[in-house]
């Protein structure tokens, strides 16, 4: 990755964000974790006001250069270094995908209703509910120009912040189909969830009860491939923001040692703290560079599976909560403190083992990746 272009990019976040973040999301992150109180929706129109996505998001969608995927996962990397409240970037990574992926389905006209007088639309992914895809309950049913929908998605970040969700249901046929619903449709209800990281992205339950809407809410009649194409678009802009605040974590770490004293030496100078310092500092570049590896490699063919996306979340999630923990190990007590973001930070970095796909599931897709990459060069024996 090209160290002028981080530096540029950083700087320019800098100047259009830093202000916005150190007085008005900063400030409230403590609070409104130990509340579980949601980002004011707000906060993302007046980012979006400052030219947050003015590398997000397609020309006619918000001025600016368009869609740059390294540029866009440096700016969220950014944005996580500078943020101690981690469920800003994640609302944010989620909108930009949601309305690049209805741009990309040449469904603008389902952005329009939701702009109001040119503000960002704010849409969710409302997918899961703890069940195969194959298996999900709901039904939608068609009767002439209208479609009558019922859902129940079970985990859905910015449910109680979102104006919109993308989301999948099965049609009489049984195939999964992605259709668009506002919250303010008859019928949609939104329910509080308690979540144990990322407490102020408004996570919730969101259900449709006969929700009868015009049949052009309809985004794609493949559902599957649909929800798929946006996990794999997002995974690495997901890690990216939790990679720029293990980073930020880290430095904080050498400022602590270096001004903390114990028999009358800085912390900084016994060999044991630099070595967890040092493995630290490992870690988080390893990190970085999987994901500029990845944003690097990012491709607009609209894949269904892009194995370095996934490498990278599976990287940052398997490392984020072991920074964390060297964080506390290193500061003591102080990291212990309810003044301190580290257990904020331990419990944000939890959500990075589920969200977009198990850990796990990860490693078994990659697994079978590499099997079926090497298989055609493999020869028979005695060939
Ligand atoms: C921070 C965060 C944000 C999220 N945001 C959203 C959102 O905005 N919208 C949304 O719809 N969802 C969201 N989710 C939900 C998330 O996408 C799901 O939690 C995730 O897909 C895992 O699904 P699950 O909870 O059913 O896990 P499970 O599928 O129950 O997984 C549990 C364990 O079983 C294993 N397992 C499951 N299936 C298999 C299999 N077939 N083979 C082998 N092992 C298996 C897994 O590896 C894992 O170890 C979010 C979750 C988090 C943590």
């Amino acid at each position: 990755m090209n160290r002028e272009l981080i530096g540029a990019v950083a700087a320019d976040t800098d100047r259009r964000l830093h202000r916005l973040l150190d007085t008005r999301v900063n400030p409230g992150a403590a609070a409104r974790d130990a509340a579980a109180a949601p980002l004011p929706a707000e906060l993302l129109h007046e980012a979006a006001r400052h030219g947050l996505f003015h590398c997000a998001l397609p020309t006619d969608v918000c001025t600016g250069r368009g869609f740059a995927p390294v540029r866009w996962g440096l700016v969220l990397e950014h944005i996580g270094y500078r943020c101690t409240d981690l469920s800003f970037p994640l609302l944010v990574y989620l909108t930009a995908g949601t309305i690049r992926r209805l741009h990309h389905d040449q469904r603008t006209d389902l952005l329009e209703p939701l702009s109001d007088g040119g503000r960002l639309p704010l849409i969710g992914f409302a997918y899961t509910e703890q069940r195969d895809p194959f298996d999900f309950r709901g039904s939608l049913t068609r009767h002439g120009d209208t479609i009558t929908v019922t859902t129940e998605k079970s985990i859905v970040a910015g449910a109680r912040i979102l104006d919109a969700f993308l989301t999948y249901v099965p049609d009489a046929q049984g195939r999964l189909t992605a259709v668009l619903l506002h919250r303010t449709d008859p019928g949609v209800s939104i329910a509080p969830l308690a979540v144990s990281g990322f407490r102020s992205a408004g996570f919730g339950t969101v259900r449709a009860a006969d929700t009868a809407v015009p049949c052009d809410r309809i985004v794609d009649t493949d559902g599957l491939a649909h929800a798929q194409r946006i996990l794999n678009a997002e995974a690495a802009f997901f890690v990216a923001a939790p990679t720029g605040r293990m980073r930020a974590i880290a430095e904080a770490c050498a400022m602590h040692v270096a001004a903390t004293e114990r028999h009358d030496t800085p912390l900084a100078d016994y060999p044991n703290v630099q070595s967890l310092l040092g493995r630290m500092h490992a870690t988080v570049e390893s990190c970085r560079a999987t994901l500029y590896q990845a944003l690097e490699a990012y491709g607009e063919d609209d894949s269904l599976w892009s194995p370095l996306s996934w490498i990278a979340k599976y990287t940052v999630g398997q490392h984020a909560l072991s920074v964390a923990a060297m964080a506390q190990r290193l500061t003591g007590t102080q990291g212990f403190l309810d003044t301190s973001p580290c257990a904020r930070h331990l419990r944000d970095f939890s959500g990075l083992l589920a969200g977009g796909n198990p850990q796990e599931k990860v490693e078994i897709d990659l697994g079978v990746h590499l099997t079926q990459t090497i298989r055609p060069t493999l020869r028979a024996p005695g060939e």
